[in-house]
C-alpha cells in the first residue's frame, strides 16, 4: 500500500500557505506542492504573484508595508514551523527558502487523478503521491504585454504594474500621467480607480471600440481625467530605473509615437492555473474553478477544495486569497473528520 497523505495542497501563494498553516496546526501534517520558479521574471514563482511586487501596503498587520517576497517568506516559514512538508528536488523537506528569495527546487504538480479516492497527484519527476483530500490554490497569472522592458520595470518596482488596486496608491504614482492597457471591464475599473491619484489616465486600446460593458464605457467617457487612445498598441516601455513613457504603434496606419508617462498598468486579463487539472474539476467560462457553494471552498469533486485567485476573478487580493485558504483548510479538516476510515 502506498503512503496516503491526509491532505495535499497545490500552490504556494497566500491561499496555499494559509491553508498549510491552518492544516498543520490542525495536525493534518500537510504536504505542499509549492511550485517551481520557472523563468524569472514571470509570476510563476513559488510564493505566487506577490513575489513579483516590491511594496505591499495593504496587507493587514504591516503598518509600514512589507515587500512581497519577504511577506511570502513569512507565510512559508510559519507553515513549516507547524509541520508543513514541501515536495522538492531533495525529496520531501521541512524547511522554507531564505527570506525574500524564491526556492528553485520546489516541485510543480504535473497532473492529478480525481476519479477515485485516495486522489493521486503526480509530481514533475513523475513520482506519484496519494491523498484523502486536496486543496487547489494554484492562483492566476496576470497577463502581460510580453515586452522585455515591461518585465524589467515591473520586477524592479519601476512604475509598471498589473494591479491598480494593489499599487495605484503608492507615492510613485501620485499626480502622475498614467496609462492602462486594455479594453475590458477591468481596464476601465482600473483606470477609474487610478483617477483618484493621477493627473490624466490614458486607456491604450488596440481597437476602435471597448469590449467593456456599456455602463463602464459611459463611465470612462464621462470622466474628464480619462483619455482613450484608440487603435494603439504598446511597442516598448521606456525608462531606466523607472518608466518615463511608452512607444506606441497605431494599428491602422502603422505610425509610431511616444507618450510620456509616470506609470503603466497592464489590464489585459488573468489566466487561472487550471490546465493541469485536465478537465477533472468543473470550471467556469473563464477557466476559473467553480465552487459548489459560494460561501465554502467545496468543488464538484468531494474531498477536493479550492481557494484563492484560482476561483476568484473578482477580488484578486492577497488578503482575500489568504482568507479563502483558511476556509479551505477548515473545510478539509471537517470533511476528513467525517470521511476518514
Ligand atoms: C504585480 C502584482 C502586484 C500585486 N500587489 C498586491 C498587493 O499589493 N496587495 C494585494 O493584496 N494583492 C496584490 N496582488 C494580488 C495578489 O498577489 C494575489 O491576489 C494573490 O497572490 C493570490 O494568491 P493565491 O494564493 O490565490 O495565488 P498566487 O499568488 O497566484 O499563487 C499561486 C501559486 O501556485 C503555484 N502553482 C501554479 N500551478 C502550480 C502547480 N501545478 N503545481 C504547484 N504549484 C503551482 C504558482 O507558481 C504560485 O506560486 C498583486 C498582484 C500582482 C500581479
Amino acid at each position: 500500500m502506498p503512503d496516503i497523505e491526509k491532505l495535499i495542497i497545490i500552490g504556494s501563494g497566500p491561499a496555499g500557505w494559509t491553508a498549510a498553516i491552518y492544516a498543520a496546526r490542525a495536525n493534518l501534517n500537510p504536504l505542499i506542492f509549492a511550485g517551481r520558479a520557472k523563468q524569472i521574471p514571470t509570476t510563476e514563482l513559488p510564493g505566487g504573484q506577490l513575489m513579483l511586487t516590491t511594496e505591499v501596503e495593504n496587507y493587514p498587520g504591516f503598518p509600514h508595508g512589507i515587500t512581497g517576497p519577504v511577506l511570502m517568506s513569512h507565510f512559508a516559514s510559519q507553515a513549516v514551523r507547524f509541520g508543513t512538508r514541501i515536495v522538492s528536488d531533495r525529496g520531501i523537506i521541512s524547511e522554507a527558502a531564505p527570506e525574500g528569495t524564491p526556492a528553485f527546487d520546489w516541485h510543480d504538480a504535473k497532473s492529478v487523478d480525481l476519479s477515485r479516492r485516495p486522489f493521486k497527484v503526480v509530481g514533475e519527476d513523475d513520482a506519484v503521491y496519494h491523498a484523502q483530500s486536496l486543496i487547489i490554490a494554484t492562483g492566476a497569472t496576470a497577463n502581460w504585454i510580453g515586452l522585455k522592458n515591461e518585465q524589467r520595470l515591473a520586477q524592479q518596482g519601476g512604475g509598471v504594474s498589473a494591479c491598480a488596486v494593489c499599487d495605484g496608491a503608492l507615492p510613485i504614482f501620485r499626480n502622475k500621467e498614467l496609462a492602462v492597457v486594455g479594453g475590458g471591464d477591468s481596464a476601465i475599473e482600473e483606470a477609474t480607480y487610478l483617477t483618484k491619484y493621477a493627473g490624466t489616465v490614458y486607456i491604450i486600446h488596440r481597437r476602435d471600440q471597448l469590449r467593456a460593458s456599456k455602463i463602464m464605457v459611459e463611465r470612462a467617457m464621462n470622466n474628464p481625467k480619462i483619455k482613450i487612445l484608440w487603435n494603439k498598441v504598446v511597442e516598448d516601455v521606456l525608462g531606466d530605473k523607472s518608466i518615463s513613457g511608452v512607444k506606441l504603434k497605431d494599428t491602422v496606419d502603422g505610425s509610431t509615437s511616444e507618450l510620456p508617462l509616470g506609470g503603466l498598468f497592464v489590464a489585459i486579463g488573468h489566466t487561472p492555473a487550471t490546465k493541469f487539472l485536465n478537465g477533472q474539476l468543473e470550471l467556469d467560462e473563464k477557466k476559473y474553478i467553480k465552487l459548489k457553494d459560494p460561501y465554502r471552498t467545496t468543488t464538484n469533486v468531494e474531498g477536493v477544495f479550492a481557494a484563492g485567485d484560482v476561483v476568484d476573478s473578482v477580488y484578486r487580493q492577497a488578503v482575500t486569497a489568504a482568507g479563502m485558504g483558511c476556509k479551505a483548510a477548515i473545510d478539509a479538516e471537517r470533511w476528513l473528520a467525517e470521511h476518514e476510515g
